[in-house]
């Protein structure tokens, strides 16, 4: 049978790319989200896969660019529909929101067809990501620096969190916040519509960062061989899970000095880091209120009084 996603159209045994329009830009030209079909020769699942839906989270659109090559859809069973970019104005600017009406894409969902200009987008991949039976919204902690994971937004007691927390740990990246996100995130309400879903966040960079981009590569091709996409056998691995977040800012003004590495286990009371003077008199010591793993930190070391400084995940288990 063949499958359509805006342009894009392939039959079994077939790959194709094409675009999902969704309105004009300032000057009146049509414009449309990247789209690829991928349709095994076989029947099976189907996969929907986005990435970008923060126009400054390019590591995702590095996994689909790699992925979608190392497909031979004559080896695969089921479909994969992928959109390469969402936040389309936000990725031209380089820019976290949508600039159209500053808005946090991932915040949308599920959209309204004659809504704003991240609604509208927002509802055209939401049509496309529930035509799938399984969805993976790939992200990162923005431009900050963050250890590779992959989050379950649907809460404990949604229906769907056991195959949410299932989706999380066959995608493999090691460490899994199983946290209720807030309302308006694909991976909170696609579950709603019986979907498992999940948000890979694929470290934080400026630009690509290839080791994340690797390990969301793998995540991929994980998530296709446990699902039967694709042959050989895949037995997850245990996943270090977290259940809280915690953020800190700082007290004072000044440079951050860490003095805990990213992913290096933290228990309460140890310092996380100083904030010193231009002239390296120390301002501040900051402890961590509870044990947990240094999760995510910012990447420029000056800061103004209570300006973000670094997260620990907290709750700490493993699945
Ligand atoms: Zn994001």
């Amino acid at each position: 049978m063949t499958t359509t996603l805006g342009t894009a159209s392939a039959g079994p045994g077939e790959i194709d790319t094409g675009r999902l329009e969704v309105g004009e830009t300032r000057d009146g030209s049509p414009f449309g989200l990247p789209v690829a079909v991928v349709n095994g020769a076989e029947s099976g699942k189907t996969l929907y896969v986005q990435a970008a839906s923060d126009g400054d989270e390019l590591n995702g659109i590095g996994v689909i660019q790699r992925v979608v090559p190392q497909l031979d859809p004559s080896e695969l069973s089921g479909t994969i529909l992928l959109t390469g970019i969402v936040n389309y104005h936000g990725f031209q600017v380089a820019q976290h929101r949508n600039p159209i009406d500053d808005t946090k894409m991932n915040r949308t969902y599920p959209g309204d067809e004659n809504g704003t200009s991240s609604e509208r987008i927002s509802a055209a991949t939401f049509e496309a990501a529930t035509r799938a039976d399984l969805i993976l919204d790939l992200h990162q902690g923005s431009t900050s620096r963050m250890i590779d994971e992959v989050r379950v937004r649907c809460g404990r007691r949604h229906r769907m969190y056991e195959e949410c927390l299932e989706l999380a740990k066959a995608f493999g990246c090691g460490y899994v916040l199983d946290q209720k996100g807030p309302d308006g995130q694909l991976a909170r309400v696609a579950p709603d519509e019986g979907i498992p879903t999940v948000d890979p966040e694929l470290g934080g960079a400026v630009g690509w960062d290839e080791r994340s981009i690797e390990k969301g590569v793998r995540g991929v091709f994980n998530v296709l061989r446990y699902y039967d996409f694709l042959e050989g056998e895949r037995t997850p691995e245990r996943q270090t899970r977290a259940g809280g977040f915690e953020q800190y800012g700082s007290p004072v003004g000044g440079l951050v000095d860490f003095q805990a590495d990213l992913g290096e286990e933290v228990s309460r009371g140890q310092t996380l880091f100083e904030v010193t003077s231009p002239f390296g008199e120390p301002k501040a010591t900051v402890t961590a209120d509870s044990s947990g793993i240094l999760w995510r930190t910012r990447r420029l070391p000056q800061v103004a009084t209570g300006e973000y400084v670094c997260s620990v995940g907290t709750d700490v288990d493993t699945y």
